[in-house]
């Protein structure tokens, strides 16, 4: 293990967790090198420390650059895209608040996140351009232009001491149908166009390639083996993940900076391809000071920051708001959110997206505030009330649960209120749903009930959901009520809620093994 210097041994003793990595890409001697270091964060969606304080937090962040620019000065400080949405502050200043915290912050390069679509395209133009740092964009497509979206490069390349680094930027091509990019933004396969830009970079005499990508772990991976990059600085999963593929290792971070990515490139001098490359995990927790400078951000933003704090109820029990369960299972949360739809309009059904289900923590009982009821529902939807038939309810629960066996947290994967059903995901998409009643009777397929649930899939389709654009408006778009207001005043009319996972979702298949697929 190489770069044990002070200030890295300082940090190691000041932190609890620290996990440290190596890989040699060659036999040969080593040879004389330049240290190019890589800061990583990814999925910072708010710039003030998650988890009531204890965790992330850009200012923290901001510190550790610091110290270890003076150790490395030979520093890129990174962010694997989503970041302007979802959040709690981005309801108001629709990610504006973030590209100034970046800006001081001193961010170098970012990459499109799925999320950066969320306003539409043209807010995310007007914030590429408050951007004091590079986007980097190579597979998402301005039809009208043919270039790279807002004009960004696909890539860039910084030399450092006499080596060069190229970096090109990747986005999730599923952005076109999760997020909002519009009719005029095409994604092209991540895999080609690495191999161009992996192409393209040698080509300019530049040995050393990095990937700035927010693609799921299998694209990454997939990126690895097929394009020749060095290293892959990734995002999106939420989740604190090291990998290697095609000789390739693939870092990413947890949500919200709760750790800070080092990864140094060690790179010959001579042929200026990588060496080695040695990496750590610095946590980003209370221990770390904040940045003095930062300070300026917290003024700009104190009156919201102030409002937020407010607290509109309690909970008595831990509120499971994390996404892997929202998409996967029946969560407290879930029932919460989907029972104060239905109480809230009168329907027979509520019925939630787990994907609209944000936090993505496990909220400690105790004080709620707007903001974690924010936090729990971000995205501003209006609850609707529909009518349908009872065949059209049980497509929905179908649709549902259509890639429970495929993907490891679907989006669409519904939380309910007034019915239970159950599934078996060995069962083909579409014949999933084995059990099915509303208010203890066998839902009938004929009879018409109502159902609540938010504008996003109700009216918009969104997550396929198109089975919902057939059924009757009762409340209409304009009519409907904020989800996070909706929640927030169940929890205040009910001052101290406990809500329970109580067998409303069952999966019968949840035990069995998972089948490998070696296609
Ligand atoms: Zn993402």
């Amino acid at each position: 293990m190489r770069v044990n210097q002070p200030v890295t041994r300082r940090l190691a003793l000041m932190l609890m967790l620290v996990l440290l990595g190596h890989v040699s890409s060659a036999q040969q001697k080593p040879d004389c090198t330049v240290k190019v270091t890589l800061l990583q964060v990814n999925d910072v969606y708010q710039f003030v420390p998650v988890e009531r304080g204890s965790s992330g937090g850009l200012a923290r962040v901001m510190t550790l650059k610091k110290e270890i620019e003076k150790e490395s000065p030979n520093t890129l400080f990174l962010l694997s895209g989503d970041t302007i949405s979802p959040s709690v502050e981005s309801i108001t200043y629709k990610g504006a608040q973030m590209i100034d915290a970046w800006n001081l912050a001193g961010l170098d390069y970012s990459t499109l996140g799925n999320h950066e679509f969320d306003f539409g395209p043209d807010v995310l133009r007007l914030r590429m351009k408050e951007s004091k740092f590079k986007w980097i964009v190579a597979n998402v497509i301005d039809k009208k232009t043919g270039n790279p979206f807002g004009d960004a490069p696909a890539y860039v390349i910084r030399e450092f001491d006499g080596v060069k680094v190229g970096i090109f930027g990747l986005t999730l091509e599923e952005t076109k149908v999760t997020s909002r990019p519009g009719p005029d933004v095409e994604f092209l396969n991540p895999c080609e166009t690495a191999r161009k830009m992996v192409a393209e970079i040698h080509a300019q005499g530049v040995k050393t390639v990095v990937a700035l990508t927010h693609l799921s772990m299998s694209e990454d991976k997939e990126v690895a083996r097929c394009s020749g990059v060095d290293v892959i600085i990734g995002g999106h999963e939420h989740t604190l993940l090291e990998s290697v593929s095609g000789g390739a290792p693939i870092f990413k971070m947890s949500a919200d900076a709760r750790e800070l990515g080092q990864i140094d490139l060690n790179i010959s001098k001579s042929t200026g391809a990588v060496e080695s490359i040695d990496w750590k995990v610095i946590p980003v927790t209370d221990k770390v000071k904040d940045d003095p400078q930062f300070v300026a951000i917290n003024n700009k933003y104190g009156a919201l920051l102030k409002d937020l704090s407010r607290v509109v109820g309690r909970s008595s029990v831990p509120l499971d708001a994390r996404s892997a369960e929202g998409r996967t299972q029946e969560t407290n949360v879930g029932n919460l959110i989907a029972d104060s739809f239905r109480l809230a309009t009168g329907a027979d059904v509520g019925f939630m997206n787990g994907g609209s289900i944000r936090a993505d923590e496990l909220i400690r009982p105790g004080p709620l505030t707007k903001r974690d009821v924010l936090s729990i529902l971000p995205f501003k939807n209006r609850v609707i009330k529909l009518e349908l038939t009872g065949a059209m309810l049980r497509t929905a629960l179908e649709h549902g649960v259509a890639r429970s066996a495929e993907d490891k947290e679907p989006g669409r994967f519904p939380q309910v209120s007034g019915l239970r059903f159950t599934f078996d995901a060995r069962r083909p998409a579409g014949s999933r749903i084995v059990e099915l009643t509303i208010n203890g009777q066998p839902l009938d397929d004929q009879k018409k009930y109502t159902l609540a649930t938010a504008d996003y899939i109700g009216i918009d389709g969104g997550d396929g959901y198109s089975v919902f654009k057939e059924a009757r408006l009762l409340i209409p778009r304009e009519q409907g009520q904020f989800d996070s207001d909706v929640l927030r005043l169940a929890i205040a009319r009910k001052k101290v809620i406990a809500p329970r996972v109580e067998g409303r979702i069952k999966r019968v298949d949840k035990d069995q093994k998972q089948t490998t697929d070696c296609k």
